[in-house]
């Protein structure tokens, strides 16, 4: 690892004016530091956070309102959460092992960097890591990478269980930049896809620091379910995974909400299959039938065809646990 400059920072102010002169933010640290000792990511310093006050989670008057530095452990079981969105309550939970859950923060959890092999490995060209080397994962083994959204600079996937829990909840990242201007972005123009820049995982400007994350009411409490599909059963990121969630009106389905993990750079929201749920009775057959409607236009590389049928499969499967799981 490079030597590194620390410092601490006690409020936002002065954690914004660190990262002007190229410092870094430290919070959690388990990706970051990771990223630090395997020589992929060398910062001249870092900054942090810890000491700042933006771990309150609060109820407003139309949202919950989560702090960027809540632990995500202490996210997933506050009553807040557990009551009005425990879609994604299942999604941390998902997410990593206890001990990591119990460091990471709200806001590093949205912007880790994704786990692909080549990515970590510094022999190995990768544009996301060294932008115009190429990308190994295209020709190489690519069984975890993405069916959507990808073009040949990256096929890479996002890793994050919760953000795409947060994609399904339309939730919304508050920034402030190092002129203490203030931005709110919608989770889905939050993450990008890596045609413009695959060096880059989300429209963060330098210097910006996520403060909270903004959960907005919402009608699927009562029925939401969070659907990850893994190599093994715990401390394994997904293949796939489906945040779903469905209002229930008089036998019908009124709204519903469609999120795949596992699939692309940044949750992908299917915005099709909600369309095509919403007035239709929830029935085995028409969660089938989300569930191809949601892969349509899904482009596999050589080792990960197999995640399209899976894919398919878990979106009714999560529809069907939704419609039959109080919260
Ligand atoms: Fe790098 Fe993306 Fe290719 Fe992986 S998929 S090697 S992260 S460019």
């Amino acid at each position: 690892m490079k030597p590194f400059k620390y410092q601490k920072a006690k409020d936002e102010k002065a954690a914004v004016q660190a990262s002007k002169a190229g410092m870094r933010f430290l919070a959690g640290g388990t990706n970051l530091v990771d990223l630090m000792k395997e020589g992929v990511e060398s910062p001249s310093g870092l900054v942090d956070i810890n000491g700042v006050k933006l771990n309150q989670i609060r109820a407003t008057k139309d949202a919950v309102v989560i702090g960027a530095l809540a632990r995500n452990k202490d996210t997933a079981n506050h009553p807040l959460i557990r009551e009005h969105f425990p879609m994604l309550t299942r999604a941390i939970l998902a997410g990593a092992s206890a001990q990591i859950r119990n460091m990471a923060t709200n806001g590093g959890n949205i912007n880790q960097r994704t786990r692909c092999m080549y990515f970590y490995d510094t022999s190995m060209p990768c544009n996301k890591r060294n932008p115009g080397s190429g990308c190994a994962a295209i020709g190489g083994l690519n069984r975890m990478h993405a069916v959507f959204g990808w073009d040949e600079k990256c096929v890479a996937v996002h890793p994050s269980d919760m953000a795409v829990a947060l994609s399904a909840l339309n939730a919304s990242i508050n920034v402030i930049g190092s002129d203490g201007a203030t931005r709110k972005i919608v989770i889905g123009d939050y993450h990008t896809l890596p045609a413009a820049d695959p060096s880059k995982d989300n429209t963060l400007r330098a210097g910006e620091l996520v403060t909270s994350i903004e959960l907005p009411k919402n009608r699927f409490a009562a029925n939401s379910y969070y659907l990850k599909v893994r190599d093994r059963a715990s401390y394994a990121f997904a293949l796939v995974s489906v945040a779903a969630g469905l209002a229930l009106e008089g036998g019908k389905i009124a709204d519903a909400r469609v999120s795949l993990g596992g699939v692309a750079h940044k949750p992908w929201r299917v915005f099709s299959a909600e369309a095509y749920l919403k007035g239709k009775a929830p029935t085995a057959e028409v969660f089938a039938e989300a569930g191809v409607m949601a892969m349509e236009g899904a482009r596999a590389l050589k080792d990960n065809a197999f995640k399209i049928k899976l894919a398919e499969k878990a979106v009714a499967r999560a529809l069907e646990k939704a419609a039959n799981t109080k919260g």
